[in-house]
């Protein structure tokens, strides 16, 4: 296809676009992967073929593409006010709807009543650096000025802002951005499989986790920590469940320590882990909770932070004498985002889309271990709802590493493309991850294993 300047597409893209974490070099060799219409699980590409994308775009197309009610409410709210801001206390309909039904799930799906406003943004990263400004506003006006550190952990993804990189902690993310900033400090990986000591149980490498935090927090003085902040399950760092009893402790070395809990659902949220948010599946007490992705399913760029009721009345109770709160966006609460967000829980609802995730959870590990459990360079598969991780290794007895700059993943995810299903290679360690739309059916699951155990055998070659 031609375009004009007499250009392919691929061609006028090498001379135009920016793409965002991608190699630069690598997109004017081979690149860009350019795709043009999407049904369901099943995207299609400029060459016209139909791949599965067990992946749900970046873990965010829940309720799958192509859904009509959700264009059909954006259509809608575009028509009737195209746009509303939220400063000075402007309002509008479907947004305050939203807040409420957004308080309302937690409540009733979550079990977490103490939620008790919601702040609306416009990506993930945007909500974390939200949090990270709000635990600081929090604790300067309850008269902690000292108290301004976050504690993230090492393989965390927390998004790409300025303070949301910091969070981040994955150093391929930080280097030559002169990150992380200082207030933000790592704590250990609570991955079991990889970072346990030879013959380590989960339950001493969660006890020796707890302790690691505990110590990183007698170091820095808890007097200068506000927050923790936490993936219910880490996505990008290579789906890492939490070992057993891991939240509960940490909950108590928070709650002795007066540090904010903040809960990062931006993959979790919205049914991903077979519940409705990760705070349920794991009995978390989060003080905030910050929500993107499944919120609209990606269909509009939007995201929110819930705020625990001790963080609001410090707020509410101190506004008279600070003034207003002078943080927001002005794409925060937009009407057609909020029209979309409603459209989205009632189709996630309607067609019982959690409810599915949680069906169809067993099937989907059986699924791949049944396929790969035992090949000789997977060492784990381990998953939560329809959110799961393949893990390489050179030795599955040793679990030791393949030599740096082998990427076992990529090359399998290549070869994935070509068998005609979309996996990621994941940038910590040698993961590729799954997180399909929710929407998904048994049939689809198995057909995409099947294309994907596929890719694995054409890959061997490369491997070994
Ligand atoms: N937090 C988590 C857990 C994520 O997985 C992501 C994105 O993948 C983000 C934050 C950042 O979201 P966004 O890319 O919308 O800024």
């Amino acid at each position: 296809m031609t375009h004009p300047r007499n250009l392919s597409l691929a061609e006028m893209d090498r001379q135009s676009v920016f793409h965002p974490v991608s190699s630069i070099d690598d997109v004017m060799r081979n690149g860009p992967s350019v795709y043009t219409s999407a049904a369901g699980v099943m995207l299609r590409n400029a060459a016209g073929r139909d791949l599965i994308d067990m992946g749900a775009g970046l873990w965010c197309v829940n309720a799958g593409y192509g859904r009509a009610e959700l264009a059909d409410a954006s259509a809608k709210a575009m028509r009737e006010l195209s746009y509303q801001h939220l400063f000075g206390g402007a309002s509008c309909e479907a947004t305050i709807l939203l807040a409420d039904r957004l308080l309302g799930l937690f409540r009733e799906r979550a079990g977490a009543p103490q939620m008790a406003r919601v702040f609306f943004g416009t990506s993930g990263s945007d909500a974390n650096d939200t949090a990270f400004k709000l635990v600081r506003y929090y604790n300067n006006l309850r008269g902690l000025p000292k108290k301004k550190k976050v504690i993230s952990r090492i393989g965390a993804y927390h998004g790409l802002t300025y303070a949301a990189t910091s969070l981040t902690g994955i150093e391929a993310y930080h280097k030559a951005f002169d990150l992380p900033i200082a207030d933000v400090v790592h704590t250990s990986c609570p991955h079991h499989y990889t970072f346990s000591l030879p013959g380590e149980s989960e339950q001493a490498f969660s006890d020796r986790m707890v302790a690691d935090l505990e110590t990183l927090i007698a170091r820095e003085g808890a007097e200068t920590i506000a927050a923790f902040i936490a993936e219910p399950v880490m996505g990008t760092g290579g789906v890492f469940l939490p070992p057993a009893d891991y939240f509960a402790r940490v909950q108590q070395v928070l709650d002795a320590n007066d540090i904010l809990f903040i809960a990062d659902e931006i993959i979790t949220g919205f049914g991903r882990t077979g519940q409705w948010f990760g705070t349920g599946t794991y009995n978390l007490r989060p003080d905030i909770v910050s929500l993107a992705k499944g919120l609209t399913s990606a269909y509009f760029p939007m995201s929110a932070n819930m705020v625990s009721d001790r963080i609001w009345s410090v707020l509410e109770n101190a506004s008279p004498e600070v003034g207003a709160f002078m943080h927001g966006f002005t794409y925060s609460g937009h009407p057609v985002g909020s029209a979309v967000a409603l459209a989205n829980i009632d189709l996630i609802e309607r067609e019982g889309m959690v409810e599915n995730a949680a069906a169809l959870a067993p099937r989907f590990v059986t699924a791949l271990r049944d396929r790969l459990g035992d090949n000789p360079f997977i060492g784990d598969i381990r998953s939560v709802g329809l959110m799961a991780g393949v893990e390489f290794v050179a030795d599955r007895a040793k679990r030791t590493a393949f030599p740096a700059g082998t990427g076992p993943h990529r090359i399998v995810a290549r070869h994935a493309i070509e068998a005609g299903v979309l996996t990621r290679a994941l940038p910590f360690i040698p993961v590729n991850s799954f997180s399909p739309p929710l929407s998904i059916t048994a049939g689809e699951i198995d057909e995409a294993m099947d294309r994907y155990a596929a890719a694995v055998t054409s890959a061997m070659p490369e491997l070994i």
